[in-house]
């Protein structure tokens, strides 16, 4: 009887003719098949996860969905809201609609925010991309340099998003870029023929591609410190780019603006109307262009919005009222220890008294809290005492210990 051969029951080759037959029940396969349908299988798998992405976890929320949001966790800055929640809803509406294949292209609607240091700029973009569930890439232009200076290439934001994404590619192309201190990379000078502004204008330029929406080779480990890394083309079209800045001196322009337009149209508007104390609230895109941003910069961020400086009630606000508010904090904080931590009213007033005499901000409304807090909470633990309540004197007593004389010899 003829010896039997043994061949692959997909692609019919000997056995002889292959490195491996793996046998099953009734049929072969060879090692070379066996790729091929790996291959085909995760293939298969990419699509799946794609569409499901595409269409089943994009919830589009309605703007008012957006805003109430974010009153959870961000204090006032009504007007930053209301805009923020209309451009994120705009720019989800536009990635379904790129599913269309619709004529009508939407443009896409990335963001810059004008307001000082410590209003809620970060919080914003953190709290938007908490929503989404999208990843966030927190970036500090003044990094940033063109390609062949020292410092960070615009491609390391997005090196930056792709480890927030946990190098999920699809994921990462959807998420969102806060880039802060947009305004540190403003044209030093009003003379545009500077040619070698390493940090400024060439950033700028650099930026406008995937501002835009390009691909970008984007090495996943970042910097030039991995030379043999295989890059990662990242598509930023569905990228959402936040920018901040706290635009230091742009009031004056501003001003001078306001001024003239009241000299000029005297009747219609009045310059007696004009809030003096935040002057941002009647910023237009051409204050930034005179304050140094190139025009293609601000016109592939157009959606213009500003922070409102924080007074005494916003301050106070923020100690009790966000969702993580800073008392809720540590109220959980000592809660564990069994510790029931109560704080008066009074005691909250005196500590948003001294944020606003030292112009400390929201930021230092933590470390007045730390400074007041921290020896109860090394002494709690090991103590029988469960109840920590704390009034004015207290905050007073503790204050004038620990942070106030620093504050005192520092200013
Ligand atoms: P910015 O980015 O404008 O410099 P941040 O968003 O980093 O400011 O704000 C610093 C901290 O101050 C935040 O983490 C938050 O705790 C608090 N904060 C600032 N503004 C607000 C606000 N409007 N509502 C709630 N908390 C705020």
């Amino acid at each position: 009887m003829a010896k039997e051969v043994l061949e692959c029951s997909f692609c019919g080759r000997n056995k002889p003719d292959t490195n491996l037959l793996i046998a099953g029940i009734s049929a072969h396969i060879c090692d070379r098949c066996i790729e091929q349908a790996h291959g085909i299988v995760l293939e298969e798998l990419k699509t799946n996860k794609n569409s499901k992405k595409s269409s089943g976890d994009l919830i589009l929320k309605k703007p008012k969905e957006i805003r109430t949001f974010l009153d959870q966790y961000v204090i006032g800055q009504d007007q930053t809201k209301k805009v923020m929640s209309v451009a994120v809803y705009n720019h989800y509406k536009r990635l379904m609609q790129l599913q269309d294949n619709d004529e009508v292209e939407i443009e896409k609607s990335n963001i810059i925010m004008v307001g000082q240091t410590g209003t809620g700029k970060t919080l914003v973009a953190k709290t938007i991309a908490k929503m989404l569930d999208v990843p966030l890439a927190i970036v500090d232009a003044t990094v940033l340099t063109e390609a062949g200076y020292v410092g960070e290439d615009v491609e390391s934001i997005l090196t930056r998003l792709l480890q927030a994404a946990d190098y999920d590619l699809a994921k990462a192309e959807r998420g969102i870029v806060f880039i802060d201190e947009i305004d540190k990379i403003a044209r030093k000078s009003d003379n545009p023929s500077i040619t070698r502004d390493v940090s400024g204008e060439g950033v700028q330029q650099a930026l406008l591609k995937l501002l835009e929406g390009t691909v970008v080779n984007v090495p996943p480990k970042g910097g030039r410190k991995h030379p043999d890394q295989k890059f990662i083309e990242v598509n930023t079209q569905n990228i959402l780019f936040i920018a901040g800045g706290a635009f230091d001196g742009v009031e004056k322009i501003i001003s001078k603006r306001l001024n003239r337009q009241a000299v000029g149209y005297s009747t219609s508007k009045n310059a007696d109307n004009i809030d003096k104390d935040n002057l941002l609230q009647y910023i237009i895109p051409k204050d930034i262009k005179d304050f140094g941003l190139i025009p293609e910069i601000i016109g592939r961020l157009p959606v213009l919005t500003h922070m409102d400086p924080l007074d005494r009630e916003t301050l106070r606000a923020i100690l009790t009222q966000p969702k993580n508010a800073l008392i809720k904090q540590y109220q959980k904080l000592f809660s564990i220890d069994d510790v029931e931590f109560t704080i008066t009213d009074e005691a909250l007033d005196y500590i948003v008294d001294k944020a606003l005499e030292y112009k400390l901000g929201a930021r230092g409304l933590r470390s007045l809290c730390e400074a007041i807090l921290t020896d109860a909470m090394y002494e709690l633990p090991s103590s029988d005492d469960k109840t920590l309540a704390i009034d004015r004197d207290y905050v007073k007593d503790t204050l004038n210990k620990n942070l106030l004389k620093r504050l005192e010899i520092a200013s």
